[in-house]
């Protein structure tokens, strides 16, 4: 099964007003367990609106979201909140880190909230924050961190429950170049290894391009484009 599949998506926004906005109209797409795609498209196209329905954060007017299987919307509402607790990860452009809690502490957070150990919790957050290069900065509060650092503790949040699905929204918007693709590289080592499935919506065209594939949106729809 794929991780996220759209099926004819639509949306808009002020339904039935004379300034409606048509955001999706049949968005589609399949995204597999171990796979990187870049979602792509000009600003104002709906790509932040086609996230938020991915992650069941917003409901389309139309069209079938499965996460891993299971048609959302034949799901309990107490059933989909567990799904976007427990197998969906959000990274933004800005790392909305925690200020008063340390790097170890903010990815431990939503370990403790989902009723792990704090040993557990504590042990996963070391784990994660070697994966991405940044063990020495376990104690650190993020005000002390560099904004690269500050992403990649956001990218070890994110994953400290072990969702299946990635959701990213400019995840390197805020970087400098040299940073961004730090970061970046650190991202796409957690999506090979873990067998995440990763939906990434970058502006950056050699970010694209190192995916394994290319979405864009435009005019409500998705375009395949096959990066290689
Ligand atoms: P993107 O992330 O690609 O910039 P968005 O998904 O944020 O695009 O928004 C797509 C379009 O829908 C834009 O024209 C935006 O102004 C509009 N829009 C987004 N959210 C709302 C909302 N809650 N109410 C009305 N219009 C909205
Ligand atoms: P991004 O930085 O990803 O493009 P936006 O600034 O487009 O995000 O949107 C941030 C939030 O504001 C989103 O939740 C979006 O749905 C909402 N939003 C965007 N445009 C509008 C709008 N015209 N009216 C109301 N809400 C909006």
């Amino acid at each position: 099964d794929p991780v996220l599949a759209l099926r004819d998506i639509a949306k808009s926004y002020n339904h039935g007003n004379p300034n409606e906005v048509v955001v999706l109209r049949g968005a589609s797409l399949e995204i597999a367990p171990g796979e990187a795609v870049a979602l792509v498209a000009p600003s104002g196209a709906g790509k932040s609106t086609l996230l938020h329905i991915s992650g069941l954060l917003d409901t389309p007017d139309n069209g079938e979201v499965w996460i891993s299987g299971q048609d959302m919307a034949r799901q309990s509402d107490r059933r989909r909140t567990a799904v976007r607790c427990a197998d969906v990860g959000f990274v933004y452009q800005f790392h909305h880190l925690l200020p008063e809690f340390t790097a170890l502490e903010n990815i431990a957070l939503p370990q403790l909230a989902a009723g792990q150990t704090s040993a557990a919790a504590e042990a996963r957050a070391r784990e994660l924050l070697e994966a991405v290069g940044i063990g020495a900065r376990a104690d650190h509060r993020p005000a002390a961190l560099s904004g690269g650092e500050q992403q990649r503790v956001a990218f070890c949040r994110a994953l400290a429950n072990r969702p299946r699905l990635l959701l990213a929204d400019e995840p390197t918007g805020n970087l400098d170049p040299e940073t961004s693709d730090t970061v970046f590289a650190a991202l796409m080592t957690l999506v090979r290894e873990t067998g995440l499935a990763a939906l990434i919506a970058t502006h950056n065209p050699d970010l694209a391009a190192r995916m394994d594939r290319v979405l864009r949106l435009e005019g409500g729809r998705l375009d395949q484009t096959v990066s290689r």
